[in-house]
């Protein structure tokens, strides 16, 4: 193996000790910056991600509450939830964990939380600032991705970047991200024609497809830097959308999974809390 390791979960503990440096000064100052997730039903994958945001919050001193709906909650209880965390001032960021049951309005549930809370960045207001280049707050999965690339100074600037998958959570928003970086960027999708032709110009890679492996060693360009986001489980075992073993051979740099992405998207989550709590106090 020759690229070196972009590790999420090196940078994110490094993050989270300034992030608790911060929390104190604002305790100082009488700011308790407060995240609540909204979890719906009882899937255990989501159950998961709460307790891992729930621990991150305990480290940093950000307090966390939970609000645990049931799986037959109607759309009508989820919004008044929704509404009543809108109107609590001492909570800054609402977080609605995702997926919401199939028969509930994912959609229009995000659009309800006020913006200034959304500390997910999934608010139709907050993508429509980063789509017209003027960012508020940024959606934490591709907010992590920018951060890992340039605290590991890959040269962005001009460079050919490449994203596998185009969802509005992840895809999208990292493409313009790097857009705003001055990136060439291309965003790919399962319509997309030669897809290894498109990714093997890539000076950096972003896979987020939700594939096991899914990204091989010949369609990575040499001396590429590659992102893997994806979440998949192989046999009980956690792995990304790229081959990493293979894929680790030829490229310059990449992130791993477990111990890439993850970790930073729940860093950026405690940021976009912390910032929330910050502009609330203003
Ligand atoms: P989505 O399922 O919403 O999007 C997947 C994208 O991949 C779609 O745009 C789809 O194209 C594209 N795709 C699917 N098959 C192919 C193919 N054969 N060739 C090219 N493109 C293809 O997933 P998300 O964006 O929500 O998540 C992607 C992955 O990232 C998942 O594994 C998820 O678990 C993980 N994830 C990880 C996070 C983290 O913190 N590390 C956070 C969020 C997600 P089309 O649009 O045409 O269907």
């Amino acid at each position: 193996m020759s690229a070196k390791i972009l590790s999420g979960k090196e940078m994110a503990a490094e993050l989270e000790l300034q992030q608790t440096a911060r929390c104190v000064e604002l305790n100082k100052n009488g700011i308790h910056p407060c995240l609540t997730v909204i979890l719906v039903g009882d899937d255990p994958a989501s159950a998961i991600y709460v307790r891992n945001k729930e621990r991150a919050c305990g480290r940093i001193g950000i307090e966390s509450r939970t609000v645990r709906m049931p799986a037959e909650t109607t759309q009508a209880e989820l919004i008044a939830q929704i509404d009543a965390l809108n109107a609590d001032n001492s909570v800054h960021g609402i977080l609605i964990q995702l997926p919401l049951p199939k028969h509930l309005d994912e959609a229009a549930a995000l659009m309800r939380v006020r913006a200034e809370k959304d500390v997910d960045g999934f608010h139709v207001y907050n993508s429509g600032r980063l789509l017209q280049n003027n960012p508020t707050v940024l959606p934490c999965t591709p907010r992590g991705i920018l951060y890992m690339l340039k605290k590991s100074g890959v040269q962005l600037d001009g460079a050919n970047a490449v994203v596998v998958g185009r969802s509005n959570i992840v895809g999208k928003p990292a493409a313009l991200l790097l857009l705003r970086e001055n990136c060439t960027v291309t965003i790919c999708h399962s319509h997309t024609r030669d897809l290894a032709d498109i990714t093997r110009r890539a000076d950096v890679l972003v896979a987020a497809v939700g594939r096991a492996k899914f990204i091989t060693a010949d369609m990575v360009k040499p001396g590429a830097t590659v992102i893997d986001v994806g979440i998949n489980r192989v046999d009980g075992k956690l792995c990304g959308d790229v081959d990493f073993d293979g894929v680790s051979e030829i490229a310059a740099a990449i992130s791993p999974v477990p111990g890439g992405v993850g970790p930073m998207t729940v860093a950026m989550l405690m940021e976009n809390t912390l910032e929330a709590a910050c502009k609330a106090s203003r």
